[in-house]
């Protein structure tokens, strides 16, 4: 029952990105992908549904060998929180379980950032970021008393990517690139 889904979006991705579709396209026919795969929270196996007290998880449950995607469970205790943070790559965030808020930043001509728009991520809701429209945000759990997860779904490695945090007040800038807190990955073919 666990095994179908994971195995048929990954399938099903790989085909999509074999077509090196635009942007657009990946944000109409592979959201519909990711939003079939969140439709129901029946899948995702206990081991990447663990929250941590102090971080938020990032729980890698396929990586492309070519790098043209990676797929992420995130998973977040109450009151956790990303610093505000860009991805370089297009991204697709799919809400599984609990509830996220995304927040939009922007950089003012000073140098500093200023909140834009949020969104509440319910279940089966897919948000999404690019840097070619809005690449910069927080998440954080909306939930104060559970956890919450989310399907992350990146348009390249995302723990091999170099990116930034920023300073919301200063607008300064450090580069990082984020880890998996799993050492092994899901078997797709059980
Ligand atoms: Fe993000």
């Amino acid at each position: 029952m666990s095994e179908g889904k994971l195995l048929t979006f990954v399938k099903e991705l790989s085909l999509l990105l074999e077509q090196k579709p635009s942007e657009a396209v990946i944000f109409t026919k592979g959201k519909a992908l990711l939003e079939k795969l969140i439709a129901k929270d029946d899948w995702l196996a206990e081991e990447f549904t663990r929250p941590h007290p102090q971080y938020y998880q990032q729980y890698l449950l396929y990586a492309d060998p070519l790098d043209r995607f990676s797929v992420v469970s995130f998973v977040w205790s109450p009151g956790q929180k990303t610093p505000l943070h860009n991805h370089t790559v297009w991204g697709m965030v799919g809400q599984l379980r609990g509830q996220e808020k995304g927040t939009l930043y922007h950089r003012q001509a000073d140098g500093h950032f200023k909140a834009g728009k949020s969104t509440v991520c319910l279940p089966g809701h897919v948000d999404l970021v690019s840097p070619e429209t809005h690449d910069i945000h927080v998440v954080e759990n909306d939930m104060l008393d559970q956890s919450s997860i989310s399907i992350h779904v990146y348009g390249g490695n995302i723990g091999r990517i170099s990116r930034s945090v920023f300073d919301p007040v200063t607008g300064a800038e450090k580069s990082f690139v984020s880890g998996y807190a799993n050492q092994l990955v899901p078997n797709l073919w059980s």
